[in-house]
């Protein structure tokens, strides 16, 4: 009787848990054993300057390659990595790995740029993260005016006075904050001048219809124009085509991000790009 209760109890599960709950669960299963397999690899993506055309920064935005199911996009596992507490480890190797990379990439005499590592909220609970940050860049030898870290407006709403106090010593140490996806959060605008960070990124979702949308051309305006009067520097984050680049620029935006530019990219083709431009 026991074996039959176990075989319907089987079924029960088959036959209630989607393909989708079935994808998550194996995905998890794979997560907890893939770093240790080094199965992540960072992918780089151009921030370019308008004023010089330049670029001064590469973001890094982590990917992993699955054994069985190739390239999963971070959008489905960097939530579940947050809720397992895998975004831990992983965000330390995320910021060794970058910092090791920006290091490489100088002392081959590339043009130097500035690397941004995206910082979840999970890791703002843990005690070391100050030393996780700082200690990459001692055990890389980067100079941290080459490090910039993202964090979105939700971070500083959740983990109010300690994440400011925690960014307020990233910045004592020279290393840049930016707040991602600028405008989707809470974000009280006033709220900004008490908050150590240097820059801000306009999501790509105010992006996109610029400059055809009028309301979405008003708020792009206005964050550049007020993140100018509070001394931040603003990069807007998507941009696919030379209409949205034309009314960006117009808009006195200090850089942009998005396809129109490049995709994220491997370290190999990104150093391709600093090359580039370096000839
Ligand atoms: P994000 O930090 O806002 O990164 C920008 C995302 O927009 C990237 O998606 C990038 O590929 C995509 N993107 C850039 N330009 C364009 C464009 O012109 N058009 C469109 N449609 N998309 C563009 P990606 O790489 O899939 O990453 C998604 C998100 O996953 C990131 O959003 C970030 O929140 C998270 N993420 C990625 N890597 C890490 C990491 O190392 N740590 C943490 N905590 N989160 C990460
Ligand atoms: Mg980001
Ligand atoms: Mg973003
Ligand atoms: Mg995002």
């Amino acid at each position: 009787a026991a074996k039959d209760q176990g075989k319907n109890t089987y079924q029960y599960y088959t036959t209630s848990m989607t393909a989708d709950a079935f994808r998550r669960l194996s995905l998890e299963n794979s997560l907890r054993r893939a770093l240790e397999r080094g199965e992540f690899l960072l992918y780089y993506q151009p921030q370019v300057e308008l004023e010089t055309e330049r670029i001064v920064g590469g973001e890094a935005l982590v990917r992993w390659r699955h054994p069985d199911m190739g390239l999963v996009s971070p959008a489905e596992f960097i939530p579940l990595a947050e809720e397992t507490g895998l975004i831990v480890p992983l965000g330390a190797w995320v910021l060794a790995e970058a910092a090791r990379q920006a290091k490489a990439w100088i002392d081959a005499g590339l043009p130097p740029i500035r690397v941004a590592v995206n910082l979840s909220s999970r890791q703002f609970r843990e005690r070391d993260l100050r030393k996780t940050v700082l200690g990459a860049l001692e055990a890389a030898g980067l100079e941290s005016r080459w490090l910039e870290i993202e964090i979105t407006e939700s971070i500083l709403m959740e983990r109010g006075e300690a994440a400011v106090a925690l960014l307020r010593e990233f910045r004592e140490a020279g290393i840049d904050v930016a707040i991602d996806d600028f405008g989707t959060g809470y974000s009280s605008l006033g709220y900004l001048k008490h908050f150590p960070v240097t820059s801000l990124k306009i999501d790509r979702s105010f992006v996109q219809d610029i400059p055809a949308d009028a309301d979405d051309a008003a708020i792009t305006a206005a964050i550049i124009a007020m993140a100018h009067q509070l001394h931040l520097k603003v990069v807007a984050e998507g941009v696919e085509d030379a209409a949205q680049l034309d009314f960006l620029r117009r808009q006195g935006c200090d850089a942009v991000q998005g396809y129109y530019f490049s995709p994220p990219v491997p370290a190999d083709e990104f150093a391709g790009l600093l090359a580039r431009e370096a000839a």
